[in-house]
């Protein structure tokens, strides 16, 4: 149960720029190749022409917005995807540099780095290589004789394709469904396997589902993409296109018996524990002991099934559809989640539907980009290092962490504040608080890589010996005690996150860099722009749905009821206020989706203005100290906040956004927040009746 940040992943993971100046390079030309410009606040970047008490951020981002329009390559634009881009530049240097040094030079860390990139940046290797890597898996799909066998070659795949299943991160790949290990609901110290819904291809289940003319054209498409992969991999036309309907029917039932996102935010109802005899209950026909036992999973008396009914519904799935169905979901499966990393025939391919049809890009990213993102996400931890040794000081570590303190500090200030809770109620709140874990920049301890072989000359082997080393280092928490140290995000990721179970809030290097956190800028802009950042996250813990957590990260309800009912109905409020139509995109956003993160904005940034306040009293200043700029440290706080939201989208990737994001969209997240706050009006003289001031005020935190 993971609130996945202030960035939506799935953006994130699209998220570039292609500047003249740095676009793909020649491996190995890596001298003297600069970085491009990073983002600095600039107060004078307002659109003077519109009152700030109207549309707040319009005013703060018109001109960003005109300045920035989306590369070609990108499907959003905004703060995150700059920064991203400035971080992948940095790692392409180092990977660079790494990559050109003679082999008897090389430590064993570096030898994987540079070995990966040489083999990943090789497209006439990959282009001879990758269908026949594939080979083996695909004949043995088609030599399957009986559905017995279905579960063998799912953990097949498993072991293969994308390894773990992270079931936050939509860009997890797991045919038929998801396994991994997680804590205990209601006893973290305890590490035990997890089964969730997964195994469709399209990113949330109303895209199957919806039948307006949008939806049904994509799913043509859809079907079309399909055939055209499988016929790719060698099936003849007519039969890749029998194949492909077959595809489209059974994951169509997946979408009918899978959990929505919205009921996936409320934890009880993943809750469900089971035995291996009742797991085996919920699908009679799908070899489950077969399952865990090629997969490696050691034994457990206990397993999470988040999603019964998904299960159920496999059943009915294995039951009625024939092996040939079965064949071909397997094949579309395997070659859908390899296709990015494949040649270029099939790279191609996966663009053309996932980046275009459903992401609205107009451009593939360049080999260097994807390459950087790939080894990311499999040597995450090595490259990271490097990562961090290059770009994030000391200094800058030690400065977040007080920032962290501080803002932690105005949350306990705040929960003694409170009217609408009783003493109870505060008091399970400040230890809960108190027992939370700060991690800022990059782990304590770096991942052991020893026994991932990694090899210059075939990148699709490469990526799926990473898969198999994620898969079983998943599995080996089984059974052992929760390391709450651990990360799940790699130190170059422009992100955050808070994690119930572990209590933990996670900052990552690769956000700590401008226009996030910059040292050369004053208290009123860090506080405006990391500050809200670190309040979000802070908040998470205590939103409608981290608040169904302890403070050892247990499902256990420590509200009294009264206290409860206080916090639904000012939970309410902003789900409400939230759910509005957005005509850009022809459909409404869905308060109740966005509602922990809204709580998290909303909250966030009175922690942040709180321990601002206290900061600049302890040194002499006040919020109405004005700076050279002539402005208030209130109102640089407002516009620096503004700053990190401005962005440029595409129509389709908003509509995609609006059905499964948890986060509202950035407009949004700027608007209804400062009209929330009376400091705001304040900063702006801003009146009563003016856009920028809500009648009816939510607030939670
Ligand atoms: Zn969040």
């Amino acid at each position: 149960m993971r609130s996945v940040g202030v960035c939506f992943v799935l953006i994130c993971s699209f998220a570039s720029v292609t500047l003249a100046q740095t676009s793909t390079p020649p491996p190995g030309n890596g001298s003297g190749q600069s970085l491009p410009a990073l983002d600095h606040f600039d107060a004078g970047k307002v659109d003077s022409s519109v009152d700030p008490c109207t549309d707040f951020y319009q005013y703060s981002c018109n001109r960003w917005i005109k300045d920035n329009p989306v590369p070609p390559d990108e499907i959003f634009w905004g703060a995150f995807g700059k920064l991203r881009f400035w971080n992948e530049a940095v790692l392409h240097q180092t990977l660079l540099e790494i990559a050109g040094k003679p082999a008897a030079e090389r430590t064993p860390l570096e030898q994987k780095l540079g070995d990966y990139w040489t083999a990943c940046l090789d497209e006439k290797q990959r282009n001879q290589t990758a269908l026949d890597t594939l080979r083996p898996a695909l004949d043995r799909i088609d030599h399957m004789r009986d559905k017995a066998e279905i579960a063998e070659v799912v953990a097949e795949l498993h072991l293969s394709v994308n390894g773990a299943w992270n079931p936050s991160d939509p860009e997890t790949y797991a045919a038929l469904f998801g396994f991994g290990a997680q804590p205990d609901f209601h006893d973290t110290t305890k590490v035990i396997p997890q089964f969730d819904q997964g195994g469709m291809g399209l990113p949330e289940k109303g895209f199957y589902l919806e039948t307006d003319a949008k939806s049904q054209a994509i799913l043509k498409e859809y079907v079309a993409h399909i055939a055209r992969t499988l016929e790719l991999s060698g099936e003849p036309p007519a039969k890749a296109q029998t194949a492909a309907q077959a595809v489209l029917n059974m994951e169509t039932a997946m979408a009918k018996s899978a959990m929505d996102v919205v009921k996936r935010r409320d934890p009880r109802n993943l809750d469900n524990e089971m035995s291996l005899a009742e797991v085996e209950k919920l699908a009679p026909d799908f070899d489950f002991a077969r399952y865990l036992e090629r997969v490696n999973a050691p034994a457990s008396s206990k397993f999470i099934v988040t999603t019964p009914d998904f299960f159920r519904g496999l059943e009915r799935l294995i039951t009625d559809e024939p092996l040939d169905h079965w064949k071909a979901y397997l094949k579309w499966q395997l070659l859908a989640g390899s296709a990015p990393q494949m040649s270029d025939d099939f790279v191609q391919e996966d663009f053309e539907f996932v980046g275009k049809t459903l992401f609205g890009a107009k451009q593939l990213l360049p080999l260097w980009r994807r390459c950087v993102q790939a080894e990311d996400r499999d040597l995450g931890q090595a490259l990271g290092q490097a990562y961090v040794a290059r770009v994030f000081p000391a200094a800058s570590k030690e400065q977040v962490k007080q920032l962290v303190g501080n803002i932690e500090a105005a949350l306990s200030a705040d929960i003694d504040a409170s009217d609408w809770m009783s003493p109870e109620t505060k008091k399970q709140a400040h230890v809960k608080l108190a027992m939370q874990i700060d991690k800022i920049g990059y782990p304590d301890h770096w991942r052991d890589y020893s026994a991932l072989e990694i090899r210059p000359d075939n990148h699709l082997e490469n990526v799926r010996r990473a898969a198999a080393f994620e898969f079983h280092r998943q599995m080996r928490k089984i059974g052992k005690p929760l390391d709450r140290t651990e990360w799940t995000m790699t130190p170059p990721t422009v992100n955050a996150y808070e994690d119930a179970q572990t209590n933990t809030i996670n900052f990552p290097a690769g956000i700590l860099e401008p226009p996030f956190f910059d040292p050369t800028r004053d208290d009123s802009v860090n506080y405006g722009a990391i500050g809200a950042v670190i309040g979000h996250e802070t908040i998470h813990g205590f939103d409608d749905q981290g608040r169904k957590f302890d403070e050892n990260g247990n499902l256990r309800d420590w509200w009294t009821s009264t206290d409860a009912e206080a916090y639904e109905k000012r939970g309410d409020c902003i789900a409400e206020e939230y759910t509005e139509f957005v005509p850009e995109a022809g459909i409404q956003q869905n308060g109740r989706l966005t509602q922990g993160e809204n709580t998290g904005d909303n909250g966030g940034i009175h922690l942040a203005l709180s321990a601002l306040d206290a900061d600049l009293k302890a040194k002499g200043g006040t919020l109405a100290s004005k700076g050279e700029d002539g402005l208030t440290a209130l109102q640089r706080f407002f516009l620096a906040y503004a700053g990190i939201w401005c962005s440029n989208v595409h129509p389709e990737m908003m509509r995609t956004l609006l059905l499964m994001d948890p986060h509202p969209l950035n407009k949004y997240r700027v608007n209804n927040v400062v009209s929330n706050m009376p400091e705001f009006a304040q900063a702006f003289s801003c009146h009563k009746g003016q856009p920028m001031v809500r009648k009816n005020v939510c607030r939670v935190w």
